[in-house]
């Protein structure tokens, strides 16, 4: 199966593509964090990236693009995926189609504007690529992560300032792929609620696995 997530920052995509990697055995392909780990070992590319990424800004399309044509080649993608991500423009979705890429799904996880400034301001993550959040999904000591054991942090793009800013280029730049997919007869929309495992049900039943 080759699924899209689409969805705010925050709206939990990477949490239920993981769920949904897991359950089918897929990978879970995220540019955020490819870009982040781009960024984080100095490459030329994390280096084109940093103060796009860092400010709440996009990545050029050329870039973004590139990064998904390399990942999408390795063999671990043969049987399908999940991105987590991308397309965040229309021209990205159109470079996948290009690529050739029949898709199956895109799966866009509604939250309000409110519920994603509070959730962001919650989100505490792991340098090995956990993700928690204070209220919604501690770690067990509430400061380490439960894989690693590390201190967990604040991304420096989940800032308040910066949450308004990554919301308002949401709005205008990715929800038109909403309609770009509608059109193709593949887009499935979930809400998200306010529990994750509530959410990953609705996933789970929109997507038709058991
Ligand atoms: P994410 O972890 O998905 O929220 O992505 C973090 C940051 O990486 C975004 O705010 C962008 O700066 C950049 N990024 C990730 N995916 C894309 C994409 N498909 N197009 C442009 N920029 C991206």
């Amino acid at each position: 199966m080759r699924i899209i997530f689409l969805g705010a920052p925050g709206a939990g995509k990477g949490t239920q593509a993981e769920i949904v990697s897991e359950r089918l055995g897929i990978p879970s392909i995220s540019t955020g964090a490819i870009i982040r780990e781009a960024i984080k070992t100095g490459t030329e590319m994390g280096l084109k990236a940093r103060a796009y990424a860092e400010s709440g800004a996009l990545v050029p399309d050329d870039v973004v693009i590139g990064i998904i044509q390399e990942r999408l080649a390795k063999s671990d993608c043969e049987n399908g995926y999940i991105l987590d991500g991308f397309p965040r423009t229309v021209p990205q979705a159109e470079a996948l189609d290009a690529m050739g890429v029949k898709l199956d799904v895109v799966l866009s996880i509604e939250v309000s504007d409110e519920a994603i400034v509070e959730r962001m301001s919650g989100r505490r993550v792991c340098e090995c690529g956990a993700s928690y959040h204070v209220k919604y999904k501690p770690s067990s000591d509430g400061e380490h992560c439960d894989k690693c054991g590390k201190t967990l942090t604040i991304r420096r793009d989940d800032a308040p300032e910066v949450v308004l800013s990554r919301l308002a280029v949401f709005h205008e730049t990715t929800e038109p792929l909403k309609e770009f997919y509608a059109a193709k007869g593949i887009l499935k929309m979930v809400e998200g609620q306010e529990k994750l495992d509530d959410t990953t049900a609705l996933t789970l039943s929109a997507l038709g696995i058991q």
